[in-house]
């Protein structure tokens, strides 16, 4: 599908717009606005503040940079710092998905193709097999590859030299990276939901980029809904553009514009989507606020649990309207207002009973 039947589709697919992960094509659509200098990379102050230290230090040794392990939700940033990384270390990046890696040969494949101070990067590493990634083990502890020629008894391990090589590694969650592969990154860092300033400046640096007439109190509007998320962001400032020059009197980009454009797109004032709203009224009308089990609440919406966890929930539980407990999910009392329902805090506060609802 061309870039731009995607994007006509999209336009009217509203209840997918603010979801963060990348739609098909999108990425080398955006690919002019990735910020590819650490400067140029908004917010993240402390993540910045640690890589440009240890690349400094790297750089002032000669020595390629420690392994690098990026954490949090899709969206905010994670590729486009590994192209910073390669980018501030003068170097070339090599980039991968885990799930996409079928054999370890791949893996191998990639390895001994690096050159020193090379970047590698996997995307969704908590997603590699582990047979495919124990061959990561002594690749970066080491860096050697251990490959076997042959089968059956004549089969013989043979060992080759990698060149010093940076892993960046990027994944939703680190709870699902198994402890041997996530303690050989010497560097983990963790990046946040973007508070909404943060994301005005990223919108009024893509509208700059991309030519867009958007003023402060637009680009305010479109930071406020984006679920603290650039990709989002983005995503967003470009309908909202499509909206202005086809249905708006003005193409200037102000609150009122961007605000009946989200209006439209079903994006509520809090960034909530049709998704997570669909989400939270299952908890509220079916499950009466909660408890539910997460595999439940998956069989109830049609949504993998997977994306469940890793897309709507983080958001979600940031912003207080889903809390996490052992005995399962539960709308909070924020979450029932906002929906406009009633929230009974007598009945919330009954002792919890095991239903046989929850998985
Ligand atoms: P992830 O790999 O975490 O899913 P990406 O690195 O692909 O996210 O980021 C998605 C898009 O958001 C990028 O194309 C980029 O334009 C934008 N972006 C992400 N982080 C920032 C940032 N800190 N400053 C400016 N733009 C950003």
């Amino acid at each position: 599908m061309a870039i731009d039947d995607q994007e006509d589709n999209e336009f009217f697919d509203t209840g997918r717009i603010v979801m963060p992960g990348a739609h098909v094509g999108e990425e080398e659509a955006v690919n002019s606005l990735r910020p590819s200098l650490l400067s140029e990379y908004v917010g993240q102050t402390k993540v910045k503040e640690n890589l440009s230290l240890f690349m400094e230090a790297a750089k002032g040794r000669n020595d390629s940079l420690d392994h690098v392990l990026l954490a949090g939700p899709p969206g905010l940033g994670k590729t486009t710092l590994a192209h910073i990384i390669a980018q501030e270390m003068g170097t070339q990046l090599h980039s991968i998905t885990g799930p996409n890696i079928e054999r370890k040969g791949d893996l191998a494949a990639v390895l001994t193709n690096l050159q020193p101070g090379d970047i590698l990067f996997i995307d969704e590493i908590h997603r590699l097999q582990r047979t495919i990634e124990e061959v990561l083990y002594s690749a970066m502890e080491d860096y050697k590859l251990d490959l076997i020629i042959g089968q059956g008894p004549a089969a013989k391990t043979i060992r080759i030299d990698l060149p010093k090589f940076t892993l960046v590694g990027a994944t939703t969650r680190t709870g699902l990276l198994s402890s041997p592969l996530r303690d050989r990154f010497g560097v983990q860092l963790r990046l946040d939901f973007y508070p909404p300033e943060q994301l005005e400046a990223i919108v009024k640096r893509s509208a700059t980029i991309l030519g867009i007439s958007v003023i402060e109190n637009g680009a305010n509007e479109i930071a406020r809904r984006s679920r603290g998320t650039p990709r989002i962001a983005n995503r967003l400032l470009k309908r909202v553009r499509d909206y202005a020059e086809v249905r708006a009197a003005k193409r200037i980009i102000d609150r009122e514009v961007a605000g009946a454009a989200l209006a439209l797109f079903e994006v509520d004032n809090r960034g909530l989507d049709f998704m997570d709203r669909k989400l939270l009224l299952t908890i509220i009308e079916k499950f009466d606020g909660g408890p539910v089990g997460v595999e439940t609440l998956s069989s109830a919406l049609g949504e993998e649990r997977e994306t469940i966890e890793d897309v709507y929930e983080p958001f979600l539980i940031q912003e207080g309207f889903l809390q996490r407990t052992p005995r399962g999910r539960m709308a909070s009392r924020i979450a029932f207002e906002h929906l406009g329902k009633t929230y009974q805090e007598n009945l919330r506060q009954l002792p919890l009973i095991e239903s046989p609802k929850i998985t």
